[in-house]
């Protein structure tokens, strides 16, 4: 047979929700034991088909390998996981041979009785989350899902013949976790050659099933903040494309890197006998940087050259694409055209956005454009850009009228941008604050307060819903909502918390909240995301210099406060995680967006502030996300995240307590940064760790006042009173008392009110109990204070 080349244009991945996110309802439906599992199997193989016959519509090809069998039905890491057998000990008996693979995977993902789930944590620098593996020294590696391979003969048997996509072997094994009964120190990384040949008689399985290229994803290689050294990373490539390369009758290998510059190993991959290798020419890798060994190996080589933005909604520059995919060309002759990313970043489709204003639909492209544009890209690079005038010209002007529309520079927030100073970004020493503080709040010892939101009934969403579909008044909505927030003030101080919120019944979501009630951006209908699983956001679109048009979120804070004569925190959403959450401009630095953001917010404060709000937290959630994939650029990021955190937050007086809140990362690499952000209160999510967290902020010298989060609100589970003793009593042990607050991990948005009250009552049971205790401890020995 001989070997056919590869698909002159691609895409490394497609959004798996279906355009009316059909995966969504069906997960939920089958969940809740309305779809049976065979119905189920019916739908999702639907969705299937109707993406391969989409795909073909916008331009890929049928039998060219070009399109990727990308699907998954809850996260692509967890399909490699369950395919190659890497399932925990602890489901042991629970999952066999025997179990069915879509039940086993969703055992894996929602956890079963009393079996934790995996982890979950971001994929690279993105907001999506993906599954993370546990192996362990005994992890019995064999190939025990055939789904990848039934999903090709399904895509043949229609009359297709589709590039199966997995992720790669080395990128699942740096993105995996230790089992937890493993022995310190174990590494999954150190399993690599007992894993490497079970991916190679998958290869063969999906040959046999008619693949004539299977996508190997190794993104791992863009970044260097993995647990493994770059000189190990470098050898297990080496070794594994070398093993994989040598499959008898294997289908041809394409290897993708991307989310950025694959650095020294795409120099180790072209001298394995991989096939293809895709670069990431938006986020990364300079052809013309390439030395010259490199450029010799990969003359034999297709690359694959991701020169459409796989992670924006923009149309973008196309001539430029086009040029920088000739570039490639001048190191290999056989060069394909390809997004840079798998598409699951971005929507399905704008031209369902008909609400959009026209001018704004003109500037986008979403998946199914984006498709279209590799094919123009691929094109032009065939034919000579003559061939795709007309398409590249309608780019080119598309971009410039965005750049140039009225709203993107706004004269009067880039003057007050310009006149900023160092001033404007600190407050007095913390020292002098946290005296002012004291006098003005007088809050008792290991105060106890919530992260911001209280559970968001169906009666606040179906309120919500009748508003904006005009079936009631404004004042009907506000009614409602006001009726919330005076439940939740009550309820707050029935269980005697210190510091109350108004709950955020008025947020859809915390960014988009946000966006809605900011000049610059404009939100979507139907541009969902996947966050995890049937779990999607829809990320605003942040398109022109922000500014805000009046108080935001003043009403509802004020009226909370008049509720009670305890303080209410105000509550706003930082800069970075609405960066970070949104789909932001790309005609300047983030970090001047972010500036923007924070001046808008600066403003909220002193609104805040004058309405009699003496407490503010600032959430940041997202500041781990954004941190580059390569540690040279680090610094450059922490320093413009931090001056817009300070620049937000600065203008504040100094006895106005300003806190922040930290979740759903690992953020001891940015402790530093944390510190920098010279917030008064810090909460951070640490139960759902296990306190993890607690040793190292004690050890990097943080000051300022702690909460680390003592209720995990991930679960459902109501935790014990001893339970929340025990993490408040390791925390005390770490860190002073003094500067301890009690809080739960996150807000409590996504729990029921039953669980949530039971969980707070013990929270405030437990800090009791430990104000007690170190009580009794400061009386028996007077001189230690
Ligand atoms: N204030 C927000 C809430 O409580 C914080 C959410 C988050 O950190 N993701 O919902
Ligand atoms: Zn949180």
């Amino acid at each position: 047979m001989t070997a056919r080349s590869f698909p002159r244009g691609t895409i490394l991945g497609y959004p798996r929700l279906g355009r009316k996110r059909e995966l969504t309802k069906a997960l939920e439906a089958h969940w809740a034991g309305r779809l049976t599992a065979g119905e189920f199997a019916a739908t999702t193989a639907e969705i299937r088909a109707a993406i391969r016959e989409r795909l073909v519509d916008i331009g890929l090809g049928r039998d060219d390998s070009s399109i990727p069998e990308s699907f998954s039905l809850y996260d692509h890491v967890l399909d490699a996981a369950v395919t190659v057998g890497a399932i925990p000990s602890r489901f042991d008996g629970e999952i066999d041979a025997q179990t069915d693979e879509v039940d086993a995977s969703f055992a894996l993902a929602r956890g079963r009785g009393d079996l934790a789930p995996l982890a979950m944590t971001k994929w690279f620098d993105t907001n999506y989350h993906y599954l993370v593996p546990e192996i362990g020294p005994h992890t019995h590696f064999r190939l025990s899902s055939n789904r990848l391979v039934r999903d090709v003969a399904e895509a043949r048997a229609a009359g297709f013949v589709t590039r199966p996509t997995i992720v790669g072997p080395v990128t699942l094994l740096l993105l995996s976790t230790a089992e937890s009964n493993a022995t310190d120190g174990f590494q999954p990384f150190s399993r690599l050659a007992d894993l490497v040949p079970v991916y190679a008689r998958l290869l063969t399985e999906l040959r046999d099933a008619g693949a004539e290229w299977v996508q190997l994803d190794e993104p791992a290689l863009a970044s260097d903040v993995v647990s493994v050294n770059a000189s190990r990373v470098l050898a297990a490539v080496e070794s594994t494309y070398r093993e994989l390369g040598s499959t008898p009758e294997r289908p041809q290998l394409f290897v993708s890197t991307a989310y950025g510059d694959v650095g020294g190993a795409l120099a180790t991959l072209a001298a394995t006998p991989v096939d293809a290798i895709g670069l990431d020419l938006v986020r990364g890798t300079i052809p013309s940087r390439i030395d010259s060994g490199t450029r010799a190996r990969l003359a034999d080589k297709t690359l694959v050259a991701g020169v459409i933005d796989g992670r924006s909604v923009w149309r973008g520059d196309l001539e430029a694409a086009l040029t920088a995919a000739a570039d490639v060309r001048r190191l290999t002759s056989t060069v394909s055209v390809s997004s840079s990313t798998s598409l699951i970043h971005v929507p399905h489709d704008v031209t369902l956005e008909t609400h959009l204003e026209p001018r704004l639909v003109s500037w986008l492209s979403f998946a199914d454009q984006k498709v279209e544009q590799v094919g123009i890209v691929a094109r032009g690079l065939a034919r000579g850009s003559a061939s795709v005038r007309s398409d590249l010209e309608a780019a080119s002007i598309a971009l410039s009228d965005r750049l140039g529309a009225p709203g993107v520079h706004d004269r009067s927030v880039r003057a007050r941008i310009s006149f900023l100073g160092e001033g404007d970004r600190s407050r007095v020493p913390w020292e002098q604050r946290r005296e002012a503080q004291k006098r003005t709040f007088g809050l008792p010892p290991l105060p106890t307060t919530t992260i911001g939101s209280f559970p968001q009934t169906d009666r606040i969403r179906q309120a919500r819903a009748r508003y904006l579909g005009g079936f009631d008044s404004a004042e009907t909505y506000v009614t409602v909502i006001k009726n919330e927030i005076a439940e939740v003030i009550a309820l707050q101080e029935e269980l005697g918390l210190d510091v109350l919120v108004h709950g955020e019944p008025e947020r859809n979501d915390m960014v988009q909240y946000f966006a809605e009630n900011l000049e610059g951006f404009d939100v979507t209908l139907h541009g969902w995301v996947q966050s995890f699983g049937s779990l999607c956001t829809r990320p605003p679109i942040l398109w022109g210099d922000v500014s805000r048009l009046g108080p935001i979120t003043v009403g509802w804070s004020r009226y909370a406060q008049s509720l009670t004569s305890k303080p209410v925190k105000g509550m706003l959403t930082g800069p970075v995680t609405i960066l970070a959450w949104s789909f932001v401009r790309d005609d300047q630095p983030l970090g001047d967006t972010a500036a923007q953001l924070a001046l808008a917010l600066r403003d909220e404060i002193a609104d805040l502030e004058a309405a009699g709000i003496g407490i503010i937290q600032i959430d940041e959630p997202a500041l781990r996300e954004l941190l580059p994939l390569r540690s040279v650029d680090h610094e450059h990021y922490l320093a413009w995240s931090v001056a817009a955190f300070r620049l937000a937050t600065a203008g504040a007086k100094p006895e106005t307590q300003i806190h922040t809140h930290l979740c759903s990362s690992h953020f001891g690499v940015v402790l530093d940064a944390i510190k920098k952000l010279d917030a008064d209160v810090t909460s951070i999510e640490s139960a759902h760790s296990r306190m993890r967290i607690i040793d190292d902020i004690a050890a990097s010298g943080f000051e300022h006042d702690i909460g680390p989060g003592v209720y995990d609100i991930h679960s459902t589970r109501v935790p014990s009173v001893d339970e929340v003793t025990e993490l408040l009593a390791r925390a005390a042990e770490a860190i002073d008392v003094e500067r301890l607050w009690v809080n739960p991990d996150c807000g409590l948005k996504t729990r029921g009110y039953e669980e949530a009250t039971a969980s707070l009552r013990n929270v405030l049971e437990a800090a009791n109990r430990v104000r007690q205790r170190v009580a009794e401890q400061q009386a028996a020995s007077p001189s230690a204070r």
